[in-house]
């Protein structure tokens, strides 16, 4: 008999891991988590949280909080750049304005946070929705059957040892995770590619960013290439430094060896003058790595965030591909949790984010050759896709997705172009000031039907569902256009927001139709 039984243990609390507890919590299924550490990130490691995080974070409703929270601490809109040094020349405008040329395509923007401001919202909001969290509480072995895993943990402070009995575990312990090591799952991809390091400083920078409304400044000159995160007021802040010398002929081991009048200097060739006073506060030590697991599940375990694929932070991707994975598995785990679909529904967990995360990646890899290390060269290289489909436009081809018949078959597409494709995204528009039909998502299935899509809301009521379906009529005139439909079609829209199956008119519409696409999808009768 184990000390605890918990639907769902999650091994690691970080962002990665709360966001599971969270969003698993939000769909009324309590996990339990256990993190190493003592407490969430006191590292500040900022992250850029993209458009699909922020309105993963608004259906749980932690948006406004966050975003308050990140214009205390950042610049709003900055734009990306590459200079010699923040005293010197620019090189590259990469993006201009954070969020420009995006804001029609979504309810919520991108935003800079650090992960040491975040990590506590997500954290009290998962606690209060009745996730079950257990600090200073190491994972030490599992073991798994038919019926679920038994974990062995320890708690570090008093070295007392529990057993925990789940139906499913989630290892979201990071690039090292012991739980893929276990699992025996490999890692491929390129590897490492540098030993890196985070320098932590305070200095008075605000005069050489000249009023410049700066995120992220990547720095390439002889002496380091790398980048800068400052935080306002322009007195604290990061330099990633990745490699050092000949940018030809790089020394990519920053880490060995590095030393306090090292890192100084690193800071001053950057800074591009020895005139600003500087004092070290940290460094982290990292690698610098694209490599992503050959497997995201083995039976009743998966994988999801940099326990699954580690990329180098170029494109502000790694986190939020992460917080993408325990969205898509969250709401199968609820539903399996609760009778509502069968296991085929967690098969479809891999084959679809297994290939995203790895476009993800590739494209990240992409970014750190040609924005950084283009001594590794080009050949063999994934070209650069638009950041709107690595953030907003992959797609998903499982069993949890009915494709049109005529489906392209792509794994990433703009998302202006998917306007509702099975395995997309469902677009946003807005239904009223401040209300995005992304809004409508979230809890349960949805059926979004037009004008005349009577004959769809009459065929839900006529299937008389075990599972609650919402049905909503979207009057607005872009909708059937948004959504690639007629005024008579419908669209099943799941949980986590993306579009499951479609149908273009009422042709065919009736109750049985609806439980047999709901059937399939689920691998259970509903
Ligand atoms: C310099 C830098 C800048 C970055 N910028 C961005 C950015 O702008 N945007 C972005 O999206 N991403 C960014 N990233 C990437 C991002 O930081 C990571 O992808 C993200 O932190 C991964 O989160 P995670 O929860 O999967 O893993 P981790 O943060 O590594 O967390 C894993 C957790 O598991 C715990 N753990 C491990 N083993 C056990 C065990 N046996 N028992 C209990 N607990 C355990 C650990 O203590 C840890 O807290 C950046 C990374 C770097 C290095």
């Amino acid at each position: 008999m184990a000390d605890h039984e918990v639907p769902v243990l999650i091994v690691g609390g970080s962002l990665v891991g709360m966001s599971t507890a969270l969003l698993l919590a939000h769909q009324g299924v309590r996990p339990m988590v256990v993190e190493h550490h003592r407490g969430t990130a006191i590292h500040p490691r900022a992250a850029m949280i993209n458009q699909r995080t922020m309105e993963i974070l608004r259906l749980v409703g932690v948006e406004q909080i966050v975003r308050a929270r990140s214009e205390q601490q950042f610049v709003q809109d900055g734009a990306i750049v590459a200079v010699e040094s923040l005293a010197g020349r620019e090189l590259a405008a990469h993006i201009p304005n954070l969020n420009e040329g995006i804001r029609d395509l979504s309810p919520s923007l991108r935003l800079f946070i650090t992960q040491s401001l975040l990590e506590p919202l997500l954290k009290s909001r998962a606690e209060e929705l009745g996730a079950e969290l257990r600090f200073a509480t190491d994972l030490i072995s599992f073991e798994q059957d038919s019926t679920g895993v038994t974990a062995l943990i320890r708690n570090r402070d008093t070295g007392e040892t529990d057993t925990v009995r789940a139906r499913y575990m989630v290892g979201a312990d990071g690039s090292h995770s012991r739980v893929r090591q276990h699992l025996g799952i490999r890692l491929h991809g390129r590897g490492v590619l540098s030993h890196s390091v985070t320098i932590y400083f305070r200095a008075p920078v605000a005069p050489l960013l000249r009023e410049r409304s700066l995120s992220v400044i990547l720095v390439r000159n002889p002496v380091l290439r790398g980048f800068f995160r400052i935080e306002k007021p322009f007195e604290s802040g990061f330099l990633v430094v990745n490699t050092v010398g000949d940018p030809e002929h790089p020394n990519t081991d920053v880490s060995t060896g590095l030393t306090n009048e090292r890192s100084l200097e690193y800071l001053h060739a950057a800074f591009g003058t020895d005139d600003v006073p500087a004092t070290i506060q940290n460094v982290m030590h990292w690698k610098a790595t694209a490599d992503v697991a050959e497997k995201m599940q083995d039976g009743r375990v998966f994988l999801a965030g940099d326990a699954a694929h580690v990329m180098p932070p170029y494109g502000g991707f790694g986190g939020n591909c992460g917080i993408h994975d325990a969205h898509n598995l969250a709401w199968k785990l609820a539903m399996v949790v609760k009778g509502q679909a069968g296991e085929s529904l967690l098969a479809t967990y891999e084959p679809e984010r297994l290939p995203a995360g790895t476009f993800t990646t590739e494209q990240a890899y992409a970014r750190y050759v040609t924005r950084e290390a283009t001594y590794l060269g080009t050949e063999g290289m994934q070209p650069l896709e638009n950041d709107l489909n690595v953030e907003l436009g992959y797609r998903y081809h499982s069993s949890a997705v009915i494709a049109d018949h005529d489906d392209n078959g792509r794994s990433h597409e703009n998302p202006r172009e998917s306007k509702g494709k099975p395995g997309s995204r469902a677009p946003h528009l807005w239904l009223k000031p401040d209300v995005s039909t992304l809004d409508l998502f979230g809890a349960n299935f949805v059926l979004l039907t037009s004008k005349e899509g009577e004959p769809w809301v009459d065929a839900v009521q006529a299937a008389e569902l075990q599972i609650p379906v919402d049905v909503h009529r979207v009057e607005i005139a872009e909708f059937p256009e948004a959504y690639g439909i007629t005024d008579s079609g419908a669209v099943l829209v799941r949980p986590d927001g993306f579009v499951a199956w479609r149908a273009k008119t009422a042709d065919g519409a009736s109750g049985q139709l609806i439980k047999g696409v709901l059937g399939a999808i689920l691998g259970h009768s509903v």
